[in-house]
């Protein structure tokens, strides 16, 4: 899978894929990554890509032209594998569900705003998506496209030394918690410092430690994200 990153930071992703999953997933040729930089598609000597807001207002946008432009040479073709989504505030929210969806997508383009956002015309009639990763506002996309790329790219096939690992997972519908969060996990020492572990895990009796996961799942959820629950009673 490619993803395309357009930014007007590129040296901001020196380091975010560089480590663990996602170096290993770049180095056995499952992801590649590449970086724009959207200056490079400006036509003034100042290479500017922003301007002010009509009707006024606090800071700047990102202009639409070259956007545009950039996405048109990254993309001469909008073939169905391809897909354009642009990171922002007032999108709508990435969750796991998201994510297992982008991984059938065989390029992804993901541009990242920055001053006070991006001119609308981008949302209404280039991207494909129009993206949050939470009911918070960064200051730019790239944070958020790495924060996207990180999560699907664990979820290319090979990537994962343990192809269960990314199944029972939280939110995953195929893990021990069906869509809920994931149970609870302990390691060796089986006692620290009087915590000690529950005993069924240690039991070695598999149908136990699956129904022990399962309610550990359920309990912790209702502790922490209710809102997984649904409103009915499960
Ligand atoms: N004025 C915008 C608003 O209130 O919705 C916020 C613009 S924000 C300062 C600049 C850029 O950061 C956005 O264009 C977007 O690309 C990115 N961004 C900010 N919050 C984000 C979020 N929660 N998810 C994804 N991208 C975000």
């Amino acid at each position: 899978m490619i993803f395309h990153v357009l930014t007007i930071f590129p040296e901001f992703f020196q380091g975010p894929f560089e480590h663990g999953i996602v170096r290993r997933a770049r180095e056995s040729g499952a992801l590649e990554i590449r970086i724009h930089n959207l200056r490079d598609w400006t036509a003034d000597r100042h290479k500017t890509v922003d301007d002010r807001p009509f009707g006024g207002g606090e800071g700047m946008l990102l202009k639409p032209e070259p956007i545009f432009q950039a996405v048109e040479a990254v993309f001469p073709e909008r073939l169905p594998g391809r897909k354009v989504v642009l990171l922002s505030a007032q999108g709508r929210l990435f969750d796991q569900e998201m994510a297992n969806a982008f991984r059938s997508a065989e390029e992804l383009l993901l541009i990242c705003g920055r001053y006070e956002g991006v001119d609308e015309r981008v949302a209404e009639h280039l991207a494909d998506e129009e993206i949050s990763i939470g009911n918070y506002v960064l200051s730019g996309g790239e944070l958020a496209a790495a924060v996207v790329i990180d999560t699907v790219a664990r979820l290319l096939p090979g990537v994962l030394g343990n192809e269960s690992s990314a199944v029972f997972e939280s939110f995953q519908k195929t893990g021990h918690g069906g869509g809920l969060l994931d149970c609870p996990q302990y390691t060796r020492p089986a006692d620290f410092r009087g915590w000690k572990v529950p005993e069924v895990l240690l039991s070695g009796n598999h149908a136990e430690i699956r129904r022990w996961r399962e309610s550990a799942a359920r309990e912790k959820t209702a502790r922490l994200r209710p809102d997984l629950l649904g409103p009915g009673p499960r």
